[in-house]
């Protein structure tokens, strides 16, 4: 819901995530559905429109976390809050999978984001893979054990292409 954030607002929580959702990390380029901007903390529960309080999140994020604030730990049956893009650092709860299919919970705080986000969700059509790759690689993070990039079971390949030109492969 991003009806009362103002344009320029809007701009500056796009670009400070560089076009990447907050929170599985798949990028605006491959997205059927405009990303939005979202409230971390939701208006129900008094979170403000204000730069702390918003990220920048794909629509499928978005619609998942709504008004969620918490989970339940799949590992230890704990309720613990879901990751919060701007008070942590998303390296240190996520990883991904050695083909970067699945985001993989490294604390208890992935894990439920993981879960109530469905952050997997992406895995039927391989559409995250490429731009994962390209996101670690600025962040100077790209494994170099990864073997050549699998993104097959893509409906979208076509749309893909073009763009997998342009990765710089490092590994
Ligand atoms: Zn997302």
């Amino acid at each position: 819901m991003s009806e009362r954030v103002s344009e320029s607002i809007r701009r500056i929580v796009a670009a400070r995530s560089r076009g990447y959702c907050e929170y599985c990390r798949c990028s605006e380029k491959f997205a059927t559905e405009s990303f939005t901007v979202e409230h971390i903390k939701p208006r129900k529960a008094g979170g403000e429109t204000v730069l702390e309080n918003l990220a920048w999140s794909c629509f499928g994020c978005n619609g998942h976390k709504h008004t969620k604030t918490e989970g339940i730990d799949p590992e230890t049956g704990e309720k613990i809050a879901l990751y919060n893009p701007r008070q942590q650092v998303w390296s240190e709860h996520f990883g991904w999978s050695d083909d970067f299919t699945q985001v993989i919970g490294k604390t208890g705080c992935g894990r439920v984001t993981v879960e109530s986000l469905r952050l997997n969700r992406y895995k039927e059509i391989g559409l995250a893979v490429a731009p994962r790759r390209k996101y670690c690689s600025w962040l100077n993070t790209f494994p170099t054990s990864v073997p050549g990039l699998r993104v097959i079971r893509t409906s979208s390949f076509k749309q893909l292409a073009p763009f997998l030109s342009t990765i710089q492969m490092t590994g």
